[in-house]
């Protein structure tokens, strides 16, 4: 059997599946990868991106902190790929139980996704620092320098900074999907980051499936791994 067929045979036979999505989900949306070698940590800025997106840095400069924020990190004409739109699919079929994903761009719900667990929050979901109203990312975008709440409090992105932890009841509800589920699919992650890594290994099944560009210090422990355009491969096992 070819890579594709036995992917398409490892989704036939499944009850539940479980998609764990990092960056490289995104970036065929045009979404720049923060870690690959093209992506925006290597471009030049006054301060290294991962100071800047910080939470010291955010209390220190939240001027400087939206500046960057807001040119790198805000992408608001893009648009959900086929990666995006095969999952959406699978959910709507009843075999896919669950997204998992490192990405705060919502994309997964722009293509109709509706169990997305989103580990590192969202750009979409904003609230104001001191008396707690919430905000569309429009108030984000439409602001000069930091934006304001109308109490004067500072309104900040319900995204985890670098130094922040990770909403704890998102990170049990993804490990519970992940020890429930036939099939695990991770797609667009290195794993070398937490709490990728740490996550996989709650799967114990026996359809752990990886489709990344690039190999990783996880491929020898799939069942099946594909490498090449996540987009281009489920849009295909699906058809
Ligand atoms: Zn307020």
């Amino acid at each position: 059997m070819t890579e594709l067929q036995t992917l398409r045979d490892y989704i036939k036979k499944s009850e539940s599946i479980v998609f764990f999505g990092g960056a490289g989900v995104s970036t065929e949306s045009g979404i720049p990868d923060f870690r690959s070698v093209d992506g925006i940590y290597n471009q030049v800025y006054s301060h290294p991106p991962e100071a800047m997106l910080s939470h010291s840095f955010f209390v220190r400069h939240p001027e400087e902190f939206f500046r960057f924020y807001k040119e790198k990190l805000l992408t608001p004409g893009a648009k959900p790929n086929k990666a995006h739109l095969a999952l959406a699919a699978l959910e709507r079929r009843g075999r896919l139980k669950a997204v998992i994903t490192q990405n705060i761009d919502g994309l997964h719900q722009l293509a109709g996704s509706e169990t997305v667990l989103e580990l590192h929050g969202s750009v979409h979901r904003n609230y104001c620092m001191e008396c707690g109203k919430t905000y569309p990312v429009s108030a984000v975008v439409q602001s000069s320098g930091a934006p304001a709440c109308a109490c004067g409090g500072m309104i900040r992105p319900d995204v985890v900074l670098y130094e922040e932890v990770l909403d704890q009841n998102t990170l049990e509800r993804a490990v519970a999907f992940i020890r429930q589920t036939d099939m695990l699919i991770i797609g667009g992650t290195s794993l070398a980051v937490y709490p990728a890594a740490g996550l996989v290994s709650y799967y114990g099944g026996d359809r752990l499936v990886l489709i990344n560009k690039d190999s990783t210090p996880m491929d020898s422990r799939c069942d099946l791994v594909i490498h090449g355009s996540i987009g281009e491969t489920l849009d295909t096992a699906l058809h």
